[in-house]
């Protein structure tokens, strides 16, 4: 049985291929370059971008949203949330439901702010910021504590610590 003859390649298609690609190749070298001077200037981040540390939230009221459920803690992939819950007390409630978040801790060596803690939390008590001028010397500090989560974050640009580097 004869074999068909491979078909022949279309040389004009070819070079057209290949001017594409260089086209492709001097745009980019010709651009204008985007570099950010940070952190003398700091870029505002776009909109309802969440790519910063997490804020834990609090009612109008001052109780915080946060009932100890560990729903964040199971959702997360790389195991860099630990919550311990407790039993409100009756007289003083820490937050409207029956339980608390005790203690809760977020380690910033784990975290890759994929956002999957956020939406497991069934009150959104837990949100993303966009603060994410994070830096640390030990690993004590990557580990932030529930008082730290619950601070709003500074705008950006104007905590001292971060300017040291
Ligand atoms: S953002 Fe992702 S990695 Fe970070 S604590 Fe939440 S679930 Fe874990
Ligand atoms: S932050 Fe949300 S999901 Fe995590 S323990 Fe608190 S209420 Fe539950």
């Amino acid at each position: 049985m004869s074999r068909e003859p491979a078909p022949q390649p279309d040389v004009l298609q070819q070079v057209g291929a290949i001017a594409k690609g260089m086209a492709t190749v001097f745009k980019q070298t010709f651009r204008k370059d985007n570099t950010e001077q940070w952190p003398k200037q700091i870029v505002a981040p776009p909109e309802r971008s969440h790519i910063g540390r997490h804020l834990l939230n609090k009612h109008e009221n001052g109780l915080e949203k946060c009932i100890g459920c560990e729903l964040c803690a199971f959702a997360c992939p790389a195991d860099a949330i630990w919550v311990e819950g407790a039993d409100n007390d009756p007289e003083n409630p820490t937050s409207p439901g029956e339980r608390y978040a005790k203690d809760y801790q977020i380690n910033y060596l784990r975290c890759i702010m994929c956002g999957l803690c956020v939406e497991a939390c069934p009150t959104r008590a837990l949100t993303l910021t966009s603060y994410f001028e994070l830096s640390f010397t030990s690993r004590e500090e990557a580990i932030w504590t529930k008082e730290q989560l619950l601070e709003p974050p500074p705008p950006l640009g104007t905590d001292p610590v971060d300017r040291e580097g």
